[in-house]
């Protein structure tokens, strides 16, 4: 490989020594590659120079914002391009037109913070919110327990200044036509993919599945519906451009919080249970399985085959009452027992059962990793307990240790799975646990990714999914925004795909600096993806 040199007047950083293309060869999720190159931007204009030169180059570009994505999209061959050095870093928010604009490198935290000063919120609230950065969430169309009752976040962008691949800025706005006038990429798209969209109408709301969340593909369902670019952006993973600045919308904080803690007597009245629940809108419907409570100190483990937490918003105390005596009627002939909380307060105590199991699953010795192949099925709603079963039996055929949770109001469950590495085949258990869950979750009508993305992980699948009508619109979409392919190629689309080769445990991952693999290990194990890669590359 020839040592990559930089573009001319790149104003940022752009490394291609070892170290700094070890600190990036990880993220959340199973891989590890080694990119070609670190490049860290400092304005728009040195973004705009840099896809510029890899368009005339020919060289793949992976976008990055905290690196957490678990399906393998912000890692990749190529030049990484690192985007927490952007300057200036927007952060305003308008209390009276209840909106906000953010920079795509500012946290979920720090937006979080800052509208609750004025009585507000962006109500997704994914688990990464703490490192999670506003652009990768767009990018990923992230979600959280709170999508229930909110969506993920497509509803809550109103606008998005994107680099496309051209090296052009623009911006796209719901409700505001955007066009040949404004940037190549949209020229492109009203000639080349636009028409053929417009005709597939029925063919899109045939072929995408009928689940309440999905982030496979293009959004084509979302731009059929509302004819705003914006919604092909959110969720390709930055395969579409780089988003450098966002507009969103924003609620206000409810007045009241509360909920309950459900032990469920068996699994068979699950989607039932949670179909009454859905009735009484609640905010959050959280599930536990049994493999999930397991891990738990035993003074700290519920009874019952699984649990189900539930949330509540109301605007006074006596609202609340009503709410969760409501629920607690809905639910009475399937539990052995619940417990309420009708403040804020005593629910975030019934809410701590929720995060107990993370550092536990994150301090377990390097023997036996959790992986994320099978982590993001989501399934109609009354195949949910189908589906859990299906995954349960088929882990425990393979010898393979499963623990389950996830958002069960939207039939979605997350499964880590925990191989001994030391095993020999654990791959190739892993491998055929991976086939037979997929295979199951399309065959129920569900999507394998509700809201991590196809990444690299599933991007094999996307065809099995859609279908080669849909996947023709998708190739015309990305050609319309990305005609020389070097916007993280391999991820959504991909024409060779072997999701378990580049894994980051076994004989086979690509050795680092010790201290590198070292540190990115208790990165991972603190989810400490906030952490500056540059900086751990810098340190020694
Ligand atoms: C412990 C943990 C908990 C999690 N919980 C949730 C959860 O509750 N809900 C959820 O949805 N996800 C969750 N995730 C996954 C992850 O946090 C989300 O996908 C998040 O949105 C990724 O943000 P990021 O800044 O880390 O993006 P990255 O991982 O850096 O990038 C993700 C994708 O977005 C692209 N991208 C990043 N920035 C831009 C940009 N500015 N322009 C264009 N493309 C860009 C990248 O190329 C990549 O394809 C979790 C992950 C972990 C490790």
């Amino acid at each position: 490989m020839t040592t990559l040199l930089p573009p001319a007047r790149f104003g940022g950083a752009f490394r291609t020594d070892v170290r700094a293309r070890a600190a990036y060869a990880e993220g959340a999720g199973i891989y590890r590659i080694l990119p070609d190159a670190v490049s860290l931007p400092e304005t728009v204009a040195d973004l705009e120079r840099l896809v510029c030169w890899a368009a005339e180059l020919g060289v793949p570009l992976v976008t990055r914002g905290a690196g957490s994505a678990v399906s393998g999209s912000s890692v990749g061959a190529g030049v990484i391009v690192d985007l927490t050095r952007m300057q200036p870093v927007a952060l305003e928010v308008d209390p009276g037109r209840r909106r906000a604009v953010t920079g795509a490198s500012v946290t979920y935290q720090t937006l979080a913070d800052a509208a609750r000063a004025y009585g507000l919120r962006l109500p997704p609230d994914p688990s990464s919110g703490a490192f999670a950065t506003l652009g990768g969430m767009v990018a990923t169309n992230a979600a959280g327990a709170r999508s229930v009752k909110y969506g993920p976040v497509r509803p809550w962008v109103h606008a998005v200044e994107l680099v496309t691949a051209d090296g052009e800025s623009c911006t796209l706005e719901r409700g505001a036509s955007a066009g040949a006038a404004d940037a190549l990429a949209l020229a492109r798209f009203a000639d080349q993919a636009a028409p053929a969209i417009a005709r597939s109408h029925e063919l899109i709301e045939e072929r995408f599945p009928r689940t309440r969340k999905n982030t496979s593909g293009f959004a084509l369902d979302a731009y059929s519906a509302s004819g705003d670019l914006v919604d092909l952006v959110i969720g390709s993973e930055g395969t579409l451009g780089i988003i450098t600045e966002i507009e969103w919308d924003l609620v206000a904080v409810p007045r009241h919080i509360g909920g309950m803690l459900i032990q469920l007597r068996d699994l068979d009245a699950l989607a039932d249970v949670v179909t009454a629940l859905g009735r009484l809108e609640p905010s959050a419907v959280e599930f536990l399985d049994r493999s999930f409570l397991e891990v738990l100190p035993p003074a700290e483990r519920p009874a019952g085959a699984a649990v189900l937490l539930v949330e509540f918003e109301a605007e006074g105390a006596r609202q609340m009452r009503g709410r969760v005596g409501d629920a607690v009627r809905a639910v009475d002939a399937w539990a052995d027992d619940v417990q309420t909380a009708l403040s804020e307060a005593e629910f975030a105590d019934l809410w701590r059962l929720r995060h107990a199991a993370s550092p536990i699953l994150a301090g377990l010795p390097d023997s036996r990793r959790s992986l994320q192949v099978i982590e993001d099925g989501c399934v109609p709603l009354d195949r949910l307990t189908a589906y859990l079963r299906f995954v349960r039996a088929r882990a425990s055929d393979l010898g393979l240790p499963v623990v389950i949770f996830g958002h069960a109001g939207d039939g979605h469950l997350h499964v880590n799975v925990l191989p001994d590495v030391d095993r020999p085949g654990w791959e190739e258990a892993v491998g055929a646990l991976m086939t037979a869950v997929t295979d199951e979750v399309l065959r129920l009508g569900g999507t394998p990714a509700g809201e991590h993305g196809d990444g690299r992980l599933r991007a094999g699948l996307v065809e099995r999914l859609y279908g080669s009508d849909i996947m023709a619109l998708f190739a015309l979409v990305k050609a319309a925004f990305d005609p020389r392919g070097i916007l993280n190629p391999g991820v959504i689309l991909t024409e060779e795909w072997a999701p378990l080769d580049q894994l980051k445990t076994g004989p086979h991952a690509v050795r680092l600096p010790p201290d590198i693999a070292e540190a990115l290990r208790t990165l991972e194990r603190s989810a400490g993806y906030g952490q500056s890669r540059i900086a751990l590359a810098d340190r020694n």
